[in-house]
């Protein structure tokens, strides 16, 4: 996929509206953890750097179309100041304008000078927003020329922010976005091989349209997590009190007989080690997984089967991984997690992405991020990106 890329033709002395994502985490009124205002930087710096005047704008939360005071967009301005502040670029200041439709953002960008960007107010404040409401939208563009994407986080959703605006401004992608896109493409486009998927987590019906579109595309798909249960039970095994989506069990059926036809491997856990409760542990022990009892529920991969997946991760050549082995947040149903994140780190040849919520917040953790080649912002956007489905916030910027 061949997304629009902005010149400085494109953009010089233009009145240009960035959507990034600062939908960031936050503690008693205060940024939490600035990662996604720092990685919407180099976009902004290079806007500037092209001579643009730079208004920038996200959706933070979900307050449901309405203002909330506490998710106003002020203390995202004063962290994106600092950044840039430190950043010697240029830009000296973040003004927030609040609101960002009507006369307010007319009068601040009207009286904007190149130094200093716009903030505007959080776009889910209107509910035109996640409806994509045409007018709304409309509204949004008008003081605007140029409208440059860089929030592959919300790439998987139409809205007016991210596909509305688009009918009328010239649109491009910004520098993260195009980063995002290039590195999952060498995933979903010719990836080198063998090609082996680490899938995991906590439902298997969030990774239904992953696990279909990955048979016949990756070599190897290892499963851990609670997918293995519900998958488990399609084969006729018995999963204790493990969690299974019962629903799900005829699904995991036809993906298992559709690998099967495939020169895909679904690899299953040999073993995994199973407790009485996750919170309390009284009983941890390893177990087959076809040999589960009742009253047992599997939290983790076993012991055999970290070292097999660190076997079949030593020679790959490229590696997705999304979801964690087990409950990784309560030790020691960690050690699954922490043996795929450390194989896939040391396999410095292989070009590995990680992707989806929990498992970059694992691989952050843990403290493997420097050695895997890319980390994706993305969470819901790259696993829809990697299932093959189409992102409407990306198709609005193909070449
Ligand atoms: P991601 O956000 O990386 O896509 P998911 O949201 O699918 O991952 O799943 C993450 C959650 O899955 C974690 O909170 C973890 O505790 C949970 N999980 C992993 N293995 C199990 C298991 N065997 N039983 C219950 N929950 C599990
Ligand atoms: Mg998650």
């Amino acid at each position: 996929m061949q997304l629009r890329e902005y010149t400085q033709d494109d953009v010089r002395g233009k009145r240009v509206l960035v959507r990034a994502d600062l939908n960031v985490p936050l503690k008693d009124g205060e940024v939490a953890d600035d990662t996604r205002i720092a990685a919407s930087l180099p976009n902004i710096i290079k806007l500037h750097e092209f001579g643009a005047l730079i208004s920038v704008i996200s959706h933070l939360g979900r307050p449901k179309g309405e203002p909330k005071p506490e998710l106003r967009m002020e203390p995202m301005a004063k962290a994106l100041e600092r950044l840039l502040k430190a950043q010697n670029c240029g830009l000296s200041a973040v003004r927030h304008v609040p609101d960002c439709i009507g006369a307010a953002v007319q009068q601040a960008v009207a009286a904007q000078s190149p130094d200093t960007v716009l903030l505007l107010e959080n776009s889910r404040f209107h509910p035109g927003e996640t409806k994509n409401d045409p007018e709304f939208a409309r509204q949004l563009a008008q003081p605007f020329e140029v409208f440059v994407n860089d929030a592959f986080g919300t790439a998987h959703r139409a809205h007016a922010s991210t596909v509305g605006v688009v009918e009328h401004l010239s649109a491009f992608a910004g520098t993260l976005m195009m980063r995002e896109v290039e590195a999952l493409s060498r995933i979903t486009e010719n990836p080198a091989r063998p090609f082996v998927v680490v899938l995991g987590g906590k439902k298997v019906s969030d990774k239904l349209p992953l696990l279909q579109n990955l048979c016949g595309r990756a070599d190897r798909v290892l499963i851990g997590g609670a997918m293995v249960f519900t998958l488990a039970r399609a084969l006729g095994l018995s999963a204790g009190k493990s969690l299974v989506e019962e629903r799900h069990i005829d699904a995991c059926r036809d993906i298992i007989a559709d690998y099967n036809e495939s020169a895909t491997k679904l690899v299953l856990p040999e073993d995994v080690t199973v407790t009485d409760d996750i919170e309390s542990p009284e009983k941890i022990a390893n177990r087959r997984l076809a040999e589960i009892e009742d009253g047992e529920m599997g939290v983790d991969i076993g012991e055999m089967t970290r070292d097999a997946f660190a076997l079949q991760l030593s020679e790959a050549a490229t590696i997705f991984w999304n979801g964690p082995m087990g409950v990784f947040e309560h030790k020691p149903f960690d050690a699954g997690t922490i043996a795929v994140a450390k194989a896939i780190a040391d396999n410095t040849e292989a070009y590995s992405v990680v992707g989806g919520g929990e498992s970059v917040e694992a691989v952050n953790k843990l403290g493997f991020a420097d050695s895997i080649s890319h980390i994706s912002t993305g969470g819901g956007a790259s696993l829809e990106f990697v299932a093959g489905m189409e992102l409407p916030g990306l198709k609005v910027l193909a070449e």
